[in-house]
């Protein structure tokens, strides 16, 4: 679902991420693991669009982004570390808006049902200013999820949350990776996401360390999960 051949960015020429390639098939939850400045939201700025590679090809769907973009994000959803709202709108019309962005009819029922699932329902009357910064997170995931992604790109999801909306938001994804979404998501700790991810990217200074399995990254970074510490 997502193919990344050679994919490099440079920012006013200083490199910030330097030849990645590597793939994520439709039920794969691949964690993107590295510290600050590794180049994660850069990688996933490039493969939702948001910003053209220097170098190399990226593929959505088998469609080249560069050359049709349009196809390539049509089943696309980015949520961002820090998605925006809009402080005077409620939940329920955040999805309302967003259904009509992406052209997204019968969405009333699905939107419940997300709600729900989120832990929202209580909330959906509540202005997005009313809500705590895990809340609107949520908001975020609810709005990405309306449009059914087919891929779904998550920049620190985590970030925000408590244990028990970690446990909700890690069952949603869960859910949609085996409805067949591919999935990506990011995280500075790999001993948060070690459950959750099928594989693992680990970046640093913009350079890919490690592309594996749980069980070859277990072997790899054993200290490192034991203690879930950070990279
Ligand atoms: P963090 O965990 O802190 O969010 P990250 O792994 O997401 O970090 P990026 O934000 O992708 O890392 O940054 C990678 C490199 O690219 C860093 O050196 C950063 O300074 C640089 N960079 C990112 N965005 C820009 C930009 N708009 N202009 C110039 N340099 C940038």
């Amino acid at each position: 679902m997502i193919e990344v051949q050679g994919f490099t960015k440079q920012y006013e020429g200083r490199v910030a991420v330097d030849d990645l390639t590597f793939s994520v098939q439709g039920g794969e939850i691949v964690g993107l693991v590295g510290p600050n400045g590794a180049g994660k939201t850069t990688t996933l700025r490039a493969l939702a669009g948001i910003h053209p590679a220097t170098a190399g090809r990226i593929l959505i769907g088998g469609h080249d982004l560069a050359r049709e973009p349009i196809q390539a994000k049509r089943r696309l959803a980015l949520i961002p570390d820090e998605p925006q709202l809009f402080s005077s709108l409620t939940v329920w019309e955040h999805l309302d808006f967003t259904a009509r962005v992406y052209g997204v009819r019968d969405w009333r029922a699905p939107g419940e049902r997300l709600l729900t699932e989120l832990e929202l329902i209580d909330r959906r009357d509540s202005m997005a200013d009313e809500l705590s910064r895990g809340m609107r997170q949520k908001v975020a995931v609810a709005c990405a999820l309306l449009h059914d992604p087919a891929v779904l790109l998550l920049d620190e999801p985590l970030t925000g949350l408590d244990p028990r909306g970690i446990r909700t938001l890690y069952d949603t994804i869960r859910r949609r990776a085996a409805a067949g979404c591919a999935v990506m998501l990011s995280s500075h700790l790999l001993g948060q996401i070690e459950g959750l991810c099928t594989s693992f990217l680990v970046v640093r200074l913009g350079r890919m360390l490690f592309h594996g399995s749980r069980d070859d990254l277990r072997a790899r970074y054993a200290a490192e999960l034991g203690e879930a510490a950070s990279l």
